[in-house]
């Protein structure tokens, strides 16, 4: 962009090829409706999975508060920022996956900045699943190593490449549940291979924390890998605390020494004032209700049956999740757009997602369940997609 008139011309190729995006504003909420341009519109288009972010916050998160906790954290956690809150809340992340230590960030784009940029350098390698989210693309980039990509959960693909490396420091990096597909990686798989190439192994299960496994506690739980996560010092876990745990921010939780390092090195960690100790306060709370609460969880199970059931035997063609995340592959750009466009004309809001977030040519509609869904509305969603679906 060479100036202002570069900015206006390459906003209106946007316009004309339909991808120029700008925020709707929530003007009011109520559970899972929200007020847009005046219209209430039952979402379908948030992560929050288990329905706590859009309630009140609980008695429980209220008797957390009313405790001395200061709202901001006055400065990075190195300097004087690092608060009571902040420590709780990494015990008790720490405890809930089953790792040794964990470590709080802003965000879930931090900590992916974080592991990546201190772990893997200029003469390292990152061999990342090719539907990875854009957070950890962007880490691989700023780290430096050399990013070489796989073909999505092709394990195969993964160990040719290693294979074919001879680079000091490898990292393999995979979601945990792919945000815009919904399915899994295979940990065990993916576990093994680093064992057997001496690699650092890094899984985002932001999507996967608090709803899959016993208790909520994520990916690991729900395949059975926290022992051996936990027997591998280079296998690192992160998830946020801003979708299904309703509050914001994320942690890193690992092997000691890879925390500490973390905290000596990541930039992302060091030069950003710390999560306000009143949100970490907030996601401890939260963190209680994710196991307290398992009814949220067998609601949310239950949606995603009915919702698939609902659609069998239906032209639309959903693809092969088991989770919250439930995608319509449509293909088309412009065939995404107005399906959305006649969902939300029967007052429905789910989100049309078109390349760059998708591979060209794999725009779908991601529908997203939540336990604070109703039966009725996903019904409602089902019979709004029979009518307008048809291809
Ligand atoms: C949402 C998301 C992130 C980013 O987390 P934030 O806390 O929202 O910054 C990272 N990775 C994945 C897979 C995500 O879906």
């Amino acid at each position: 962009m060479q100036g202002i008139d570069d900015i206006a011309a390459a906003l209106a190729d946007l316009d004309q090829a339909g991808r120029r995006r700008a925020p709707r504003l929530v003007e009011a909420h109520e559970g899972m409706r929200v007020r847009i341009a005046g219209r209430w519109l039952l979402s379908f288009a948030s992560n929050d999975y288990l329905g706590m972010a859009a309630e009140p916050p609980s008695a429980d998160c209220l008797a957390a508060l009313a405790r001395p906790v200061r709202l901001g954290a006055g400065a990075s956690h190195l300097l004087s920022g690092h608060h009571a809150a902040h420590a709780v809340l990494e015990t008790e992340l720490a405890e809930f996956v089953g790792l040794p230590r964990a470590l709080v960030f802003g965000s879930g784009y931090m900590a992916n900045l974080a592991v990546l940029t201190s772990l893997v350098g200029r003469t390292g390698e990152v061999f990342a699943d090719r539907l990875n989210h854009a957070s950890l693309v962007d880490a691989a980039q700023l780290s430096r190593a050399r990013h070489r990509r796989y073909r999505h959960n092709d394990l195969a693909h993964l160990a040719a490449l290693l294979s074919t490396s001879d680079a000091p420091e490898k990292m393999i990096v995979s979601d945990a549940v792919f945000s815009m597909d919904g399915d899994a990686a295979d940990l065990a798989g993916l576990l093994d291979l680093a064992r057997r190439h001496k690699a650092w192994l890094y899984i985002d299960d932001a999507h996967g924390i608090g709803v899959l496994g016993e208790r909520g506690a994520g990916s690991l739980a729900a395949q059975s890998m926290r022992r051996d996560f936990a027997d591998y010092p280079m296998a690192i876990y992160m998830a946020t605390l801003g979708k299904a745990l309703g509050v914001a921010g994320a942690f890193v939780a690992a092997d000691t020494r890879v925390i500490d390092w973390l905290v000596n090195k990541a930039r992302t960690y060091i030069y950003t004032t710390a999560m306000p100790p009143l949100l970490a306060a907030s996601a401890s709370a939260n963190l209680r209700r994710v196991v307290d609460e398992a009814w949220r969880r067998q609601r949310l199970a239950e949606h995603i049956r009915a919702f698939r059931q609902g659609l069998e035997g239906h032209a639309l063609q959903l693809m092969p999740s088991a989770t919250a995340i439930q995608p319509i592959l449509v293909g088309a750009d412009r065939d995404a757009t107005r399906l959305a466009d006649a969902l939300q004309d029967a007052g429905l809001l789910v989100p049309a997602i078109r390349p760059p977030t998708v591979p060209e040519g794999t725009a779908r509609l991601r529908v997203s369940l939540s336990a604070g869904h109703a039966p009725e509305d996903v019904a409602r969603l089902i019979e709004a997609l029979r009518t307008n679906g048809r291809g």
